[in-house]
């Protein structure tokens, strides 16, 4: 099994090494990532400049691939020609904090794992719940075994054409995980808020900051999962149809 292995933090990000690392129990893996920071990228199709690519080695030694492109980038490069090997299972990640509700279309993670399911293999994005400003040592390795088992069943039983699966793992330990949730996607309430200052020029330059986006607790969802210790598991699909919206605009006189 041939596995690619990206992220959208870029490929000095631990988390792509710990995942990268513990998905060779499973096949040959291949890294291609960012070569910069993607977070909250969302889906991105890089079609007005050029894509370099580059060989460079992780902290481990190992040989990956780095582009200038971003996440989504990276699978389509891969799936496109780019790897002489065909690639069998995309897997995002480890990113070091929560994608649920609608931080999924913000996500370079999630996006990266939808940009396997178009070009026809499954995507797997996993991230880590931890503190949105924890410092320092981030053990990935939980969210990297996690990320492995949930690899193996899925290629094993065979994911639903055009499922890309959102894995959101609490930050526990190995024996403080509970078990496996499948879960729906929640809601999301954003505490954005925009600062205006002056740049040294006396021209105004605006910053969104605000606090981290909060989850509403609603049984069934990714964020009751992970506050009850249990790692969710959220099928997504790229079809965004409102259905019960396209009866009632039916009703609707048109002309
Ligand atoms: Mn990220």
């Amino acid at each position: 099994m041939h596995i690619l292995v990206t992220n959208d933090d870029g490929i000095n990000a631990p988390g792509l090494l710990a995942l990268a690392q513990e998905m060779r129990n499973l096949g040959k893996v291949t890294v291609l990532a960012p070569d910069h920071n993607w977070s909250a990228s969302g889906h991105v199709k890089t079609m007005h400049r050029p894509l370099r690519v580059k060989e460079i080695p992780l902290a481990d030694g190992s040989l990956a691939l780095t582009t200038d492109g971003a996440p989504s980038d990276c699978v389509a490069l891969a799936m496109m020609g780019l790897l002489p090997d065909k690639v069998d299972i995309v897997l995002s990640g480890i990113n070091p904090n929560a994608n649920i509700g609608y931080d999924v279309t913000y996500s370079g993670t999630v996006t990266a794992a939808m940009e396997a399911i178009i070009c026809g293999v499954p995507g797997i994005a996993v991230s880590v719940d931890a503190p949105e400003y924890h410092s320092g040592y981030l053990d990935n390795g939980p969210s990297a075994r996690v990320a492995c088992r949930i690899a193996a069943i899925t290629m094993h039983n065979q994911l639903p054409k055009g499922t890309l699966l959102n894995v959101n793992v609490p930050f526990l330990t190995d024996v403080q995980i509970k078990g496996y949730k499948i879960t729906r996607q929640g809601l999301s309430v954003y505490n954005d808020s925009l600062v205006k200052r002056e740049d040294p020029r006396g021209r105004p330059y605006y910053w969104i900051g605000g606090d981290a986006p909060t989850a509403i607790l609603e049984e069934g969802t990714e964020f009751s999962a992970l506050s009850e210790g249990y790692v969710s598991i959220t099928p997504l699909q790229l079809d965004l149809t409102d259905y019960p919206a396209m009866k009632t605009l039916s009703s609707w006189v048109w002309d």
